[in-house]
C-alpha cells in the first residue's frame, strides 16, 4: 500500500489547511486498496455483496430461438411471395412452451405457437394471433386442435424476424454475465438463477469500527448533565454504514483522555479494516484525539475547503501488527454525514472492491437565491420538488448550520455548489445529488 507521505509528496499544490474536496478524494483513492478475502455464498445470500470474480455464462439464455408472442410461426419467404397482399398458410400443429415439438413446416405451412415455445426449424417470424384470421377446414373450430386449419393475415402486418427471441440474446455462453466488483442487485440474483448458478464468490465483508469522542457526550439512558449533548453521531454512522452492508463494531463514546483514546484506537485497529471517529479533530481543540491518532500511524489533519465539514483526519494507524484505515470526522452532526458521503463512502467501496460509479448530479433550477463564496465546495441541504409550473426545482431546508441535523432529516438532496462557484440567483440552475440511492 502506498504511504500517505508518498502520495502527498507527488502533489505540487498540496495545502492541508485549504484542501479542495477533489484533491482530498484523489489522495484517499490513491492510498486506499481493496482488502483480500473471498467467500462462497448461495445466491440469495449474495444480495448487496461484491462479486469477487467474473461470472462467465455456462449456457445460452434463452437456449433456443423462441417466440415472443402467441401466434403463428412461419418462414418469412412467405411474406415476399405474397408481395404486400395476403398470406395464407396451412397450420400443421401447435408448439407449446417447454416441449420439444419437432414440428417442421414446409413452404406454405405454419405452426401455431405459444410465447416461449421453441421456434420450429426453418421459421424466423411469428405473426401475433390478433392479426390473423383462422379458417377452419371441414367441421369448424375445435379448441386446441389446430392441425388442418389455415391461417390468413396481411403480409404488411409483420416484418421478417419479428417476434422471435434469438438464442443467447439475453446471455451468450462463454461471455461474462456479471463482472467482478459488481454489487449484486435483485436482477443479478435472477440472472444467476437463469444460468443455473447456485453459489458465487464474493468479497468478505468489510469490518468498520466507530466511536464518538468528547467529554460533553452522553449516551441514551444517561442523564443529560448541564452543558452536555446526547451522542447522535454514532447513530447516524450506524445508519450510513448499515446501508453499505459492512460489519459494524460500535465502540460507544470515548472520553477525551489519552489512555482511553489510545486503547480505543488500538482495539479498533486490531479488529477492523477501517476506523471512523467523530469529534476532536478541529484545530485548536483542547483534547487529545489528534495527538493519539498521530502517534499511532501515518495520519494527516486536513482543513478541507468545504462547508460543512472542514476539519478531518485521514490516514492509516497500526497496532500490534494490524493496520486500519482511519477517518477522523468532525464532531458536528451534519459535518459527520457530509464528510461520510463525500469521502468515506467511496473509500469504503474501494476497500470492498466494489465498482460503483459516483452518484449522478441533476441540474435543476434553484427556487431561491443562495449565498456562496468561491474557493470552497458547499453541500447545502435541499428539498427537490416540482414547482408551480411542473418543472423540478430545489429549495434549501431552512437553517444550514453544521449542527442542525434537522436540515439533513428534512432534505431529500444535497445542493452541490462547486469549488469555483459564487452565489446563485433565484431561477439559476444548480446541481443536486439525490439522497435516494446515496443513503
Ligand atoms: P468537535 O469537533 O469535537 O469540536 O465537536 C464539534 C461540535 O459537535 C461540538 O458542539 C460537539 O458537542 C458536537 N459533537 C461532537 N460529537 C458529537 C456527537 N457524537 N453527537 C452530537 N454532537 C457531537
Ligand atoms: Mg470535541
Amino acid at each position: 500500500m502506498p504511504s500517505l507521505q508518498s502520495v502527498i509528496s507527488c502533489l505540487s499544490d498540496y495545502d492541508p489547511s485549504a484542501l479542495p474536496v477533489a484533491q482530498a478524494n484523489r489522495i484517499i483513492a490513491d492510498v486506499v486498496e481493496p482488502v483480500s478475502g473471498i467467500e462462497q455464498v448461495a445466491i440469495r445470500a449474495a444480495l448487496d455483496r461484491v462479486l469477487a470474480e467474473d461470472v462467465v455464462s455456462p449456457l445460452d439464455v434463452p437456449a433456443h430461438d423462441n417466440s415472443a408472442m402467441d401466434g403463428y410461426a412461419f418462414a418469412s419467404a412467405a411474406l415476399q411471395a405474397a408481395s404486400g397482399g395476403e398470406v395464407t398458410l396451412r397450420v400443421i400443429g401447435t408448439a407449446l412452451a417447454g416441449e420439444a415439438h419437432g414440428l417442421v413446416p414446409a413452404a406454405g405451412e405454419a405452426v401455431r405457437i405459444m410465447t416461449g415455445a421453441v421456434m420450429p426449424a426453418g421459421c424466423d417470424t411469428v405473426i401475433p394471433q390478433e392479426f390473423t384470421q383462422r379458417v377452419a377446414q371441414g367441421a369448424g373450430e375445435t379448441a386446441g386442435d389446430t392441425a388442418g386449419e389455415t391461417v390468413r393475415f396481411a403480409a404488411d402486418a409483420v416484418r421478417a424476424g419479428d417476434n422471435r427471441r434469438l438464442r443467447g440474446e439475453d446471455l451468450a455462453r462463454g461471455k461474462p454475465a456479471l463482472k467482478q466488483g459488481r454489487v449484486l442487485q435483485p436482477a443479478d440474483l435472477g440472472l444467476l438463477a437463469s444460468l443455473g448458478i447456485a453459489e458465487v464468490k464474493v468479497r468478505r465483508r468489510l469490518r468498520v469500527a466507530f466511536f464518538s469522542t468528547g467529554d460533553e457526550l452522553r449516551s441514551i439512558g444517561e442523564p443529560l448533565d448541564a452543558g452536555c449533548v446526547y451522542d447522535s453521531n454514532r447513530y447516524t454512522l450506524h445508519g450510513m454504514l448499515r446501508r453499505l452492508h459492512v460489519d459494524l463494531i460500535d465502540m460507544g463514546v470515548v472520553r477525551d483522555d489519552p489512555a482511553a483514546l489510545e486503547a480505543a484506537l488500538r482495539s479498533a485497529c486490531e479488529n477492523a479494516d477501517a476506523v471512523i471517529t467523530s469529534g476532536g479533530v478541529s484545530v485548536g481543540e483542547a483534547d487529545y484525539t489528534r495527538q493519539i491518532m498521530a502517534e499511532l500511524g501515518d495520519v494527516t489533519f486536513w482543513k478541507i475547503a468545504m462547508r460543512p465539514g472542514r476539519p478531518m483526519a485521514f490516514g492509516r494507524i497500526a497496532s500490534n501488527g494490524h493496520q486500519a484505515l482511519l477517518f477522523g470526522l468532525p464532531g458536528n452532526p451534519v459535518a459527520v454525514m457530509v464528510t461520510f458521503y463525500h469521502f468515506v463512502r467511496a473509500a469504503l467501496h474501494r476497500m470492498m472492491g466494489a465498482d460503483i460509479a459516483p452518484p449522478p448530479l441533476m441540474r435543476v433550477r434553484s427556487a431561491q437565491a443562495i449565498r456562496k463564496k468561491p474557493g470552497r465546495t458547499e453541500y447545502q441541504r435541499g428539498i427537490l420538488a416540482r414547482g408551480a409550473d411542473g418543472q423540478w426545482e430545489v429549495r434549501i431546508t431552512g437553517q444550514q448550520g453544521s449542527g442542525v441535523l434537522r436540515s439533513m432529516s428534512e432534505a431529500n438532496c444535497f445542493i452541490v455548489l462547486g469549488h469555483e462557484q459564487g452565489g446563485v440567483a433565484a431561477g439559476d440552475p444548480v446541481e443536486v445529488m439525490l439522497f435516494e440511492g446515496l443513503l
